[in-house]
């Protein structure tokens, strides 16, 4: 463990806890009854918010308030390009806000303070693409059903949509999915991670300050029972977005099926990286360390799993584990740390418990296998890991493992490596690193996931559609798919003049 890249304290002092309350019609409001849930710091430990807790009242109320704005027209029929101003204002705020938004959300989830910054600026990104969107929202006509007739397709938003979100990327998260929600002309009930409240409620305040109407996008915190199942549950709802574990994700379409609301679902991965022996080897190493560390690997797209061609797999391992080496874990608030703390003490054992089954089972650690200590911090980080020599089924190998753990196969042909990448029940995301383009092509077409990379890992842009095939999620965000998910098709029909022919003979 000595030989591990380790930021000690920065000594930065943590500011006083932040105060997180339900947006609920435009007023802020604590709980009926004064629950709060306190977040401590997984990095530092120290309070860094207290936030209301809420119940199935306070789920009820930021509904109503959603279901009567929304049926109320001024937002859903409102141009889009008034919709595209304050999206867009929305923007800049983020962007002026953006150094404080960045520390709660590193105090709250463990991410380091580069990092956070990075998401928060790509967040407000986001709303400007969306933006762009509102502007651009139209239907199809049919001129061609006859001479007497016209039809339109028309788009419209679909109603109440219900917003839930993880903890691992809270700001970047609910900007994947509200702001195109609004652009379509919906209105909103947000639930932000019971960890990870304060950073929705900070675009809470900026939302009132861009002049978004009262009511359009409330905010209720708490967990998921009982407020994520009420906001699946209600008949006011007309959609739930969510994003999280593939566990709550099917539970959540099942509460949802009893009035077939529309749901779309964000979930987990084991997203495969297959490395074949013509691919430029320091290049696939260095990404498939970002891959596997980026985000403590608490990311839906963490590359967690490489399947490499046996000849080079050696080689490429232990460029892997050099790299791993020089990667700094410690003190997120340090600008120099790339890797910071896991989210909490339960989730630490769940990360240990995959990687000590597997050694009992045969596998071998290359590097790390532990938690970190970290001076001056604390205890809740996860030692870079890569552990080899696997089975295709040991759990390792086929489990969102969410943790700084690198699962390493081998194969011997191009098949072999296809049905490794597929054999599981994800399909979120998928890398295929080769020379030839016909390789990478063949693989891109025949892997299953929704996202594929080709000589590269977790790219991203707004306009480039993400999202899961298989228990990995359904339908899509970013991109104009984005937009359409938030949008129902109305038909319309229309007789020109008095031409119809009557039923009825007279
Ligand atoms: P989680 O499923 O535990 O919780 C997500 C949200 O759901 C939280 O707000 C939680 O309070 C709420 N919730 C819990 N039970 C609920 C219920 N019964 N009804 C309604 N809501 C409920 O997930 P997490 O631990 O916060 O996040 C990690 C998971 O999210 C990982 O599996 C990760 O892969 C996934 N994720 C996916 C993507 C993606 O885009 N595919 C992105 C980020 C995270």
């Amino acid at each position: 463990m000595n030989d591990i890249t380790i930021i000690p304290s920065a000594g930065v002092v943590i500011p006083a806890p932040y105060t997180a309350r339900h947006l609920i019609g435009g007023v802020w409001m604590d709980s009926a009854d004064g629950a709060v849930s306190d977040r401590f710091s997984p990095a530092h430990g120290s309070l860094v918010s207290t936030a209301a807790k809420g119940g199935r009242a306070e789920a009820e109320a930021g509904i109503a308030a959603a279901r009567t704005t929304f049926d109320a027209g001024d937002w859903r029929f409102s141009s889009g390009k008034e919709r595209a101003a304050i999206l867009l204002r929305v923007a800049d705020l983020i962007e002026e806000h953006l150094n404080r938004i960045a520390l709660l959300e590193t105090l709250e989830s463990g991410k380091p303070i580069t990092q956070a910054k990075g998401e928060i600026a790509g967040a407000a990104d986001l709303w400007r693409y969306a933006a762009s969107l509102a502007r651009v929202i139209h239907g199809d006509s049919h001129n061609s059903l006859g001479a007497d007739m016209l039809g339109v397709v028309l788009k419209e938003p679909i109603g109440v949509v219900s917003i839930i979100c993880p903890w691992n990327f809270p700001l970047l998260i609910v900007s994947q999915k509200l702001p195109f929600a609004l652009a379509a002309g919906c209105t909103a009930v947000i639930k932000p991670s019971e960890l990870t409240p304060s950073t929705t409620c900070i675009l809470g305040e900026l939302l009132i300050e861009a002049c978004l109407p009262a009511g359009v996008a409330n905010i209720v915190l708490g967990f998921g029972d009982p407020v994520g199942e009420a906001l699946s549950t209600d008949r006011r709802v007309d959609m739930v977005s969510f994003t999280g574990s593939t566990d709550v994700g099917k539970r959540i379409s099942a509460a949802a099926s009893g009035t077939l609301k529309k749901v779309s679902l964000e979930l987990g991965g084991k997203n495969p990286q297959v490395i074949f022996p013509d691919a430029d080897l320091d290049q696939a190493a260095d990404a498939i360390t970002f891959g596997a560390y980026f985000n403590a690997g608490e990311c839906c797209n963490s590359g967690s799993r490489i399947i490499v061609h046996q000849d080079v797999a050696e080689a490429l391992t232990a460029k892997v584990v050099a790299l791993s080496r020089k990667v700094p874990f410690g003190d997120p608030l340090d600008p120099a740390t790339q890797v910071g703390a896991i989210i909490s003490p339960e989730h630490m054992a769940k990360i240990d418990g995959y990687v000590q089954a597997a050694v009992a089972d045969g596998a071998d650690v290359a590097i790390g296998g532990g938690a970190l200590h970290v001076d001056g911090v604390g205890a809740q980080f996860y030692q870079p890991t890569i552990v080899t020599n696997l089975r295709p089924d040991m759990p390792i190998a086929t489990d969102e493992v969410f943790g700084p753990v690198l699962s390493v196969l081998t194969f011997a042909t191009f098949d072999e490596a296809l049905h490794l990448a597929n054999n599981a029940s994800y399909g979120l995301s998928a890398g295929v690193w080769s020379a030839d383009m016909s390789t990478c092509l063949t693989f891109a077409r025949r892997v299953q996931a929704g996202t594929v990379w080709t000589n590269t890992w977790m790219d991203g842009f707004p306009e480039m559609p993400f999202g899961g095939v298989k228990e990995s999620g359904q339908g899509r965000e970013l991109g104009r798919y984005g937009l359409e998910e938030f949008l129902e098709v109305k038909t319309v029909q229309m007789r020109i003049g008095t031409t119809r022919q009557p039923w009825v003979s007279s």
